[in-house]
Protein backbone atom coordinates (compact mmCIF):
# COMPACT_ATOMS: atom_id res chain seq x y z
CA UNK A 1 0.00 0.00 0.00
CA UNK A 2 1.36 3.66 -0.93
CA UNK A 3 2.37 4.94 2.13
CA UNK A 4 -0.07 7.70 2.93
CA UNK A 5 0.75 8.04 7.16
CA UNK A 6 0.67 11.93 6.74
CA UNK A 7 -2.90 11.70 6.89
CA UNK A 8 -4.02 12.00 9.81
CA UNK A 9 -7.64 9.99 9.69
CA UNK A 10 -9.36 6.49 10.66
CA UNK A 11 -8.05 4.22 7.79
CA UNK A 12 -8.42 0.74 9.71
CA UNK A 13 -9.33 -0.38 5.76
CA UNK A 14 -5.52 0.32 4.82
CA UNK A 15 -3.96 -2.29 7.27
CA UNK A 16 -6.23 -5.09 4.82
CA UNK A 17 -5.30 -3.42 1.47
CA UNK A 18 -3.81 -5.56 -1.46
CA UNK A 19 -1.34 -2.93 -1.97
CA UNK A 20 -0.29 -2.88 1.23
CA UNK A 21 4.00 -3.73 1.23
CA UNK A 22 3.55 -2.52 -2.91
CA UNK A 23 6.29 0.25 -4.08
CA UNK A 24 4.44 3.34 -4.54
CA UNK A 25 5.54 3.90 -8.24
CA UNK A 26 3.14 1.58 -8.73
CA UNK A 27 -0.15 3.84 -7.68
CA UNK A 28 1.35 7.33 -8.26
CA UNK A 29 2.70 9.22 -11.61
CA UNK A 30 6.13 10.56 -11.74
CA UNK A 31 6.76 13.80 -13.22
CA UNK A 32 6.08 14.17 -16.98
CA UNK A 33 4.60 10.38 -17.47
CA UNK A 34 2.66 10.35 -20.58
CA UNK A 35 1.16 7.32 -23.06
CA UNK A 36 1.58 3.92 -23.26
CA UNK A 37 4.16 4.11 -19.89
CA UNK A 38 1.16 5.94 -17.90
CA UNK A 39 -1.69 3.45 -19.18
CA UNK A 40 0.69 0.19 -18.53
CA UNK A 41 1.56 1.33 -15.15
CA UNK A 42 -1.89 2.26 -13.99
CA UNK A 43 -3.35 -0.98 -15.23
CA UNK A 44 -0.87 -2.69 -12.80
CA UNK A 45 -2.26 -0.57 -10.39
CA UNK A 46 -6.07 -1.76 -11.42
CA UNK A 47 -5.10 -5.37 -11.32
CA UNK A 48 -3.71 -5.03 -7.89
CA UNK A 49 -7.02 -2.81 -6.83
CA UNK A 50 -9.07 -5.29 -8.71
CA UNK A 51 -9.32 -8.33 -5.84
CA UNK A 52 -8.76 -5.53 -3.15
CA UNK A 53 -10.56 -6.50 -0.16
CA UNK A 54 -10.81 -2.59 0.76
CA UNK A 55 -11.74 -1.45 -2.71
CA UNK A 56 -15.13 0.06 -1.55
CA UNK A 57 -13.72 1.71 1.09
CA UNK A 58 -10.75 2.91 -0.49
CA UNK A 59 -13.11 4.08 -3.54
CA UNK A 60 -14.99 6.20 -1.33
CA UNK A 61 -12.19 7.81 0.82
CA UNK A 62 -10.39 9.14 -2.53
CA UNK A 63 -13.67 10.31 -4.00
CA UNK A 64 -13.53 12.90 -1.67
CA UNK A 65 -9.90 13.41 -0.82
CA UNK A 66 -7.59 12.52 -3.04
CA UNK A 67 -6.49 13.90 -6.13
CA UNK A 68 -3.51 11.82 -7.25
CA UNK A 69 -2.61 8.36 -7.96
CA UNK A 70 -4.76 5.02 -8.46
CA UNK A 71 -7.06 4.40 -5.44
CA UNK A 72 -10.10 2.09 -5.56
CA UNK A 73 -9.29 1.03 -8.86
CA UNK A 74 -9.89 4.64 -10.40
CA UNK A 75 -7.41 6.91 -11.90
CA UNK A 76 -7.45 10.76 -10.64
CA UNK A 77 -8.93 11.39 -13.88
CA UNK A 78 -11.74 9.03 -13.72
CA UNK A 79 -12.13 10.36 -10.05
CA UNK A 80 -12.76 13.61 -11.42
CA UNK A 81 -15.13 12.23 -14.70
CA UNK A 82 -17.01 10.54 -11.99
CA UNK A 83 -17.50 13.28 -9.40
CA UNK A 84 -18.32 15.72 -12.17
CA UNK A 85 -21.12 13.30 -13.10
CA UNK A 86 -22.33 13.04 -10.00
CA UNK A 87 -22.15 16.73 -9.36
CA UNK A 88 -24.16 17.43 -12.66
CA UNK A 89 -26.59 14.19 -11.73
CA UNK A 90 -27.54 16.08 -8.10
CA UNK A 91 -27.84 19.39 -9.86
CA UNK A 92 -30.64 18.33 -12.64
CA UNK A 93 -34.09 19.24 -11.75
CA UNK A 94 -36.13 16.20 -11.36
CA UNK A 95 -38.32 15.34 -14.14
CA UNK A 96 -41.78 16.21 -13.94
CA UNK A 97 -44.75 14.13 -15.81
CA UNK A 98 -46.40 16.11 -18.14
CA UNK A 99 -50.01 16.87 -17.28
CA UNK A 100 -51.34 15.18 -20.15
CA UNK A 101 -49.55 11.58 -18.75
CA UNK A 102 -50.75 12.08 -15.49
CA UNK A 103 -53.53 9.62 -15.29
CA UNK A 104 -56.26 9.85 -12.43
CA UNK A 105 -57.54 6.50 -10.67
CA UNK A 106 -60.79 6.11 -12.20
CA UNK A 107 -63.20 4.64 -10.07
CA UNK A 108 -65.87 2.26 -11.66
CA UNK A 109 -69.29 2.92 -10.23
CA UNK A 110 -71.36 -0.37 -9.95
CA UNK A 111 -74.59 0.29 -12.44
CA UNK A 112 -77.54 -1.19 -11.52
S1 LIG B 1 -8.30 -0.57 -3.78
FE1 LIG B 1 -6.24 -0.45 -4.64
S2 LIG B 1 -5.32 1.43 -3.84
FE2 LIG B 1 -7.14 0.94 -2.61
S3 LIG B 1 -6.38 -0.17 -0.86
FE3 LIG B 1 -6.98 -1.68 -2.39
S4 LIG B 1 -5.18 -2.11 -3.60
FE4 LIG B 1 -4.77 -0.24 -2.45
Amino acid sequence: MPDHSHHHIDRNWQRRASCRGTDTEVFFSPDGERGRVRAQREHTAKLICQDCPVLTECRAHALTAESHGIWGGMSESERARHTRRTRHAAARPRERVPASNSSPLRIRTPTA
